[in-house]
């Protein structure tokens, strides 16, 4: 009988392990995606997504076009 206690036991701690690696896992995808973050194209003034976004010295820009543009005319 004693085996089945031991089962019981591991049983038991799997289902533990599983839900907290479950939840620190949940957590972390949260960190990692954020919310989509919207920047402003410093030529144009389109809002864009951040990740759709030209950046430059800490600067965005809608596109490649603009990028250049902006970087012209100093
Ligand atoms: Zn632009």
């Amino acid at each position: 009988m004693r085996i089945l206690i031991l089962i019981a036991i591991a049983l038991l701690l799997y289902l533990v392990i599983a839900s907290f690696l479950r939840k620190q896992k949940r957590q972390q995808s949260e960190l990692d995606s954020p919310a989509e973050k919207m920047v402003t194209c410093k030529h144009c003034g389109l809002h864009i997504l951040e990740e759709e976004a030209v950046q430059a010295a800490n600067k965005f820009y809608c596109s490649a076009s603009h990028l250049e543009a902006d970087q012209q005319e100093k």
